[in-house]
């Protein structure tokens, strides 16, 4: 057992204090990683607020990891000492499944053990990346490509999956219509995907201020969802949207903007359950989907393709003791557009 300072809330809501906790013996198959910088995603704060059943205190959260290889267990052939490395939001799965085997261990049939907030196949809590140091199975780490900065690159291992992940799996590509919902720390990305994958991409964004830097990203279009001509402007107009929307969102008006065989997909997780008219489904053939992050195969390639088209997430580097005012200016939508912890300010 090795002890490590982190970031931990003692209850839901309680703000972050600096503590320790003992992360387990060096498995065979197991990489220490000195952690670098930790990206705040909004599934952070729905966790350690509580907003989803099932809360573990206390409770490290993190899961946009980037770091450098301190030790290998003897069976680890990926990596090395001194790798360039990053972890995302799970941990372990079982490996033997029909969706572990493809490469989808997001949706392993044992259940994933997630990289904070849950409990490992021994029972044990898990903690997350508001950490110095974590050990982690070889096989749920990633090399971070050259040239990528380790902080630039941490958003990617949450937000980055996330966004490319729905949009390769839907076609996002040439000829294709694209509306990117909600612009924050999963949408900026999503843009940049979507434009780098060839579709003709749209921001729906509430923000009046943001539309500059939406057309920097690789966005042709943006409209204000709050301006209610938006609707009738793009009625019937898109392949897909990807809700990237952290509450909750009037389904009907937005299934009104796809096209005969649309699809919504959904990523953004609001606690509370949507409704939606059948007859929006019904008289266009559309479609209402959801999509978890994305396997590791996926990943890995996610940060490549992110190397090779320029894409890099816009962050605000942070210290430590600034993460309670983070995550107050997340809820205020007042982020450009990701919060990276710098860990060795722990
Ligand atoms: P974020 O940085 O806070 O961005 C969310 C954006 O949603 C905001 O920037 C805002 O965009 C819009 N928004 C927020 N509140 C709104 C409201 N009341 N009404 C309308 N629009 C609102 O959050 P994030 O880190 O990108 O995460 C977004 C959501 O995705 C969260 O629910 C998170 O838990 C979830 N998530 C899911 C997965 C997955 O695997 N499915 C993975 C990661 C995160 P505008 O200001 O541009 O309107
Ligand atoms: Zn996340
Ligand atoms: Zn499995």
């Amino acid at each position: 057992m090795c002890k490590t300072s982190v970031l931990s809330v003692s209850a839901a809501k309680a703000p972050f204090k600096k503590s320790t906790i003992e992360r387990r013996q060096l498995r065979p198959d197991d990489v220490s990683i000195d952690i670098k910088f930790s990206g705040i995603c909004h599934s952070d704060i729905h966790s350690a607020h509580g907003d989803w059943a099932g809360g573990i205190f206390p409770m490290v959260p993190g899961h946009e990891i980037t770091g450098i290889v301190k030790a290998v267990g003897e069976r680890v052939t990926k990596f090395t000492v001194g790798d360039r490395v990053g972890v995302g939001c799970y941990v372990d799965s079982c490996g033997k499944c029909e969706y572990c085997l493809r490469g989808e261990e997001q949706y392993c049939a044992k259940g994933y053990v997630a990289t904070y907030n849950s409990l490992d196949y021994e029972g044990n809590p898990t903690y997350g990346g508001y950490s110095q140091n974590i050990v982690v199975k070889e096989s749920f780490v990633v090399h971070i490509p050259d040239g990528m900065e380790l902080d630039v690159a941490s958003p990617l291992l949450c937000a980055g999956i996330t966004t490319y992940s729905p949009l390769k799996r839907w076609n996002a590509g040439p000829g294709k219509r694209v509306a990117i919902l909600g612009m924050g720390g999963l949408g900026h990305v999503a843009i940049q995907f979507a434009h780098a994958m060839g579709a003709e991409v749209t921001v729906l964004s509430r923000a009046k201020n943001k539309e500059n830097e939406a057309l920097r990203f690789g966005a042709d279009h943006y409209f204000s969802t709050l301006d209610p001509e938006t609707f009738n402007a793009l009625a019937g107009r898109f392949d897909l949207i990807l809700n990237t929307v952290s509450a909750s969102i009037d389904v009907d008006l937005y299934l009104s903007l796809l096209r005969v065989d649309g699809t919504l997909v959904n990523v953004g997780a609001p606690a509370e359950p949507s409704q939606y008219h059948v007859f929006s489904l019904i008289l266009s053939r559309r479609s209402i989907a959801g999509s978890l992050v994305g396997g590791l195969p996926e990943t890995q390639e996610m940060l490549d393709f992110a190397a090779e088209h320029g894409i890099a997430p816009q962050i605000e580097v942070i210290r430590a003791e600034q993460v309670d005012e983070a995550y107050e200016r997340i809820l205020h939508s007042d982020v450009r557009y990701r919060f990276v912890i710098d860990i060795s300010t722990l």
